[in-house]
């Protein structure tokens, strides 16, 4: 079978859970560990910042939930 990895960490797990992104209107296959740590995909936080502004954005940047290296007030501007 083939394996999934989890959007937000990347890491392939038995089981994934689909989740509706709490930032985008989209699902996400996640791992249970980044659901109980409330993470976003890094990317679905870049994009949601750039389409609805880094307000929007704003806790998950500051309490960095998501995963990888750290977003920068530029990346969020286009
Ligand atoms: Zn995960």
């Amino acid at each position: 079978m083939e394996k999934i990895l989890c959007y937000s960490c990347n890491k392939s797990k038995n089981k994934l859970n689909v989740r509706k992104s709490s930032l985008l209107p989209i699902n996400l296959f996640l791992c249970q560990t980044c659901i109980d740590q409330k993470l976003e995909p890094r990317w679905v936080v870049l994009i949601s910042g750039r389409q609805n502004g880094h307000e929007h954005v704003k806790e998950f940047v500051q309490k960095k939930r998501y995963i990888g290296v750290e977003i920068t007030a530029a990346e969020l501007l286009v």
